[in-house]
């Protein structure tokens, strides 16, 4: 069933990423009006650019990929006038002294190794399928999932450290969920089809699915010319095309409800308060933050529950080059060093004014209000010097060094989290219209594709007359909104 009555219905989105603009793009296109409540200047959040003295930067690697022909589709309408890459990834390890493609190959992983160690990877390895298979062994933390997919030793070479370093706390208090849905597996079968069959020219547009929809094996990924910021700022001007409207430097003070329906919003805009009303409210913001803004009373293990789901924040280090190419590949990580990776957006497909500069962006993982997010020219500095060591730059020929950080790139899949977004869960089943929804609303690690999937579903929802949270949909077994 249609809602005949669109047009007259105003929905509030609050927060402009890629999830909210795309819902508010989909909202629109079925007839409802739409305001977008942005706290920033800029709509795209995470997944858009930084502009510094005309170069684009970006919160680390931003490739679009898909496994949904209708969201392949929606980029190809977006970029009907955007010259965009279409290249095969390539992401490399520099693993002991040399470059290796990512994910590691298991020969280049031998080869590394030597005679010994690699023995006992492979006795370890071996012993933990089997006791997988028989039943003998349950993942109750991440470092069970990985000792049980990869063995022991494998596990202490490859994954201990850099998980910690990435997430910021150690395996054991990782929920096995984030590695079970995130994390790639190694399938014996598949290795030895790698090494035996001769790979075939990829000829699907989109991802082909894989063990999970969330980590999907990629066939293709798309990058516009410009950045990745033009494909959010494409959204956005179909919203503003179709009249809808975005609102930047919004300050949302308050969700107003009369019984269990929320009816308007407080907000101020350069200091001007303003109170308006809404048939439906969807939330694209962090989830402490909505909570917050309820204005109803909110049972403690809720507000309780959105205090402990914590994120991992990122500093990025931009840096221009006077040369121009750096790595050979897009993205190039490093276990030993305190960065995590180096990415260089041109072999993506930016186009770099003038050709014969570069961009890389050097990314560390870090906590709000640590050395590394307080002190980070400090850490860009460090950069610099790993990467004239590393011989990939020399300090002539750095142009420019910027940083630029982000609060809420990474949702800690914490031992207990889930239980602490099922209370959320429920709390949010109480409001028929108020939706929360993406990769904050949702805590959830997930792409922009997918986002913008969770936006379009919505929209599709609210549209079909489901205003009672009945039957809520699901990507991969993952709800879409709260
Ligand atoms: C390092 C990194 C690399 C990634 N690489 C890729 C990749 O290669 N490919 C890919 O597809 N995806 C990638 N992703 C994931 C992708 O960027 C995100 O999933 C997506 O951009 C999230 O969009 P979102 O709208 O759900 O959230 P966000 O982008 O976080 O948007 C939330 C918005 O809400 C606004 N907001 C917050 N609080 C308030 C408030 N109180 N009032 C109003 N507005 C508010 C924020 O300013 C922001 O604009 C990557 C993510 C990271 C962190």
């Amino acid at each position: 069933m249609n809602n005949q009555d669109a047009a007259k219905k105003k929905v509030a989105i609050i927060g402009a990423g890629v999830t909210g603009i795309n819902a508010a793009w989909k909202l629109i296109d079925l007839g409802y009006d739409v305001d977008v409540f942005e706290k920033r200047d800029v709509v795209g959040g995470v997944g858009t650019s930084v502009m510094k003295n005309g170069y684009a930067f970006e919160y680390g690697p931003h490739l679009f990929h898909t496994a949904f022909d209708d969201i392949l589709d929606d980029f190809k309408e977006l970029m009907k006038n955007e010259p965009y890459e279409k290249t095969i990834l390539d992401r490399q390890i520099k693993y002991m002294g040399k470059n290796y493609k990512y994910p590691l190959k298991l020969i280049n992983v031998l080869k590394g190794l030597g005679f010994l160690t690699s023995i006992k990877c492979g006795f370890s390895f071996s012993y933990s399928h089997l006791k997988l298979k028989l039943g003998l062994t349950r993942d109750n933390t991440a470092e069970d999932w990985f000792i049980n997919r990869f063995g022991k030793v494998g596990y202490e070479i490859y994954f201990k450290d850099y998980t910690k370093k990435v997430w910021g706390i150690d395996p054991t208090d990782l929920s096995p969920i984030f590695t079970n849905s995130r994390i790639p597996t190694i399938s014996i079968r598949k290795m030895i089809k790698e090494l035996l069959v001769p790979k075939k020219t990829i000829i699907k547009e989109t991802d082909n699915e894989g063990d999970h929809i969330y980590a999907p094996d990629i066939n293709y990924i798309y990058y516009p010319h410009k950045g990745m910021w033009v494909l959010t700022d494409k959204i956005k001007d179909k919203v503003l095309e179709k009249g809808g409207r975005v609102h930047y430097g919004a300050d949302v003070k308050k969700i107003n409800f009369q019984d269990s329906f929320a009816k308007s919003i407080d907000f101020s805009i350069k200091g001007v308060e303003q109170t308006q009303e809404f048939d439906y409210i969807i939330s694209t913001i962090p989830l402490k933050g909505i909570i917050h803004l309820i204005g109803l009373e909110k049972p403690e293990d809720v507000i309780e529950a959105s205090e402990r789901l914590k994120h991992r924040a990122i500093v990025v280090a931009c840096l221009v080059i006077n040369k121009p190419k750096v790595i050979d590949a897009q993205v190039l990580y490093f276990n030993d060093k305190n960065f995590n990776r180096v990415t260089e957006p041109k072999n993506l497909g930016l186009k770099v004014d003038p050709d014969s500069h570069t961009v890389i962006l050097v990314e560390f993982t870090c906590d709000v209000g640590d050395d590394v997010w307080n002190n980070s020219e400090k850490y860009s500095d460090y950069v610099i010097d790993e990467l004239i060591k590393e011989k990939l730059i020399t300090k002539e020929e750095i142009l420019s060094a910027h940083t630029i950080k982000y609060p809420h790139a990474y949702p800690i899949y914490s031992i207990g989290y889930e239980q602490r977004l099922k209370s959320i869960e429920k709390f949010f089943s109480r409001f028929p219209n108020l939706y929360t929804t993406g990769r904050q609303g949702l805590f959830t690690y997930v792409d922009k594709d997918i986002c913008m999937k969770m936006g379009k579903i919505l929209a599709d929802y609210i549209n079909d007359g489901n205003d009672m949270k009945q039957d809520i949909p699901d990507i991969g077994g993952e709800k879409v909104f709260f």
